[in-house]
């Protein structure tokens, strides 16, 4: 197994890309922000199968949080994480700083627009332009063949794809799917905030999207009617405040009102720290 590079400068990870792109091997990046776990660990083998070299970013993102959102209790464990990844056998952990990446007079955002201004955009106003702008800086210190994203953050993964393909950046996107517990909930290194009554409830989300999901593939064409028996499952075994239940097209995000081809079932519910986040794919028969 090679060594596990833990790179910190954007120059000291452009200097090592360039060295591996000099000798023809493919680089694959991972962007995460830490506190590890099998979802990630799912796109860090998808990208060791597809790259001959694997580079992970660690960096949680100050720039696509709210001033009201989580990011003073967002988990951190660092020496975790590498371990984590030594042992999977990845080449290179990116950790920028803060003072680095983002300097005092630090101008630029990149923007998508549309996708970005339904779902989780609506609510949470500059998030997308947080993740555009950091996912543009990776891809300029990192110089990926192939980045890897997971379907567990849908709309994320499709202003990414977008945003690559405006921007005529020069690498593939590919999209893994979501890695859930054994009990359905998806895997998140937020789950560690929720408190034990709400972690035994949260497992509900993904029951109520598997039945949204049975009812499109059983005939079902109205979407309204399908949100509103995963809402009413939803109140009733999970609690919270609902953010959205959306039924959308899968590539323009656009809600969809009567169900005749792919649709992906998307929601966001808040819980007392955490706000949960699922999808499920659903195509009717
Ligand atoms: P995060 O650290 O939450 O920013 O996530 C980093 C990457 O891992 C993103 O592309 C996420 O979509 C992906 N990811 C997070 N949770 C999961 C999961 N349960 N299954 C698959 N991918 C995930």
């Amino acid at each position: 197994m090679s060594k596990l590079l833990c790179i910190n400068t954007v120059a000291g990870m452009q200097t090592r890309a360039d060295a591996w792109r000099s000798e023809g091997v493919s680089i694959g990046l991972v962007p995460t922000m830490g506190f590890l776990h099998e979802g990630h660990l799912s796109l860090v083998d998808h990208s060791l199968k597809n790259a001959d070299r694997t580079v992970v970013s660690i960096y949680v993102n100050p720039l696509q949080f709210g001033p009201q959102e989580d990011f003073s209790i967002y988990p951190r464990d660092i020496e975790r994480d590498i371990a984590m990844l030594a042992q999977r056998g990845v080449d290179a952990v990116f950790k920028p700083r803060t003072e680095e990446f983002y300097p005092a007079d630090f101008s630029t955002s990149v923007e998508v627009t549309e996708l970005t201004e339904s779902l989780c955009g609506a609510l949470r106003p500059g998030h997308f332009r947080g993740v555009t702008t950091v996912v543009s800086k990776l891809f300029a210190a990192v110089k990926p063949h192939i980045a890897i994203f997971g379907q567990k953050d849908y709309q994320q993964s499709a202003v990414i794809r977008r945003l690559v393909r405006d921007l005529n950046m020069d690498l593939r996107i590919e999209i893994a799917p979501t890695v859930r517990e054994a009990d359905g909930l998806a895997m998140s290194s937020r789950n560690v905030n929720l408190t034990e009554d709400e972690r035994n409830r949260a497992p509900a989300l993904y029951r109520a999207l598997a039945q949204g999901k049975q009812r499109i593939e059983q005939g079902q064409h109205d979407a309204c009617r399908i949100r509103d028996e995963i809402r009413d499952y939803i109140v009733t075994e999970l609690g919270g405040t609902i953010d959205y239940i959306s039924i959308v097209h899968p590539d323009t995000l656009e809600a969809i009102p009567v169900i005749s081809g792919p649709v992906v079932i998307i929601l966001a519910v808040r819980l007392s720290q955490v706000r949960l986040i699922d999808n499920i794919s659903a195509v009717p028969p």
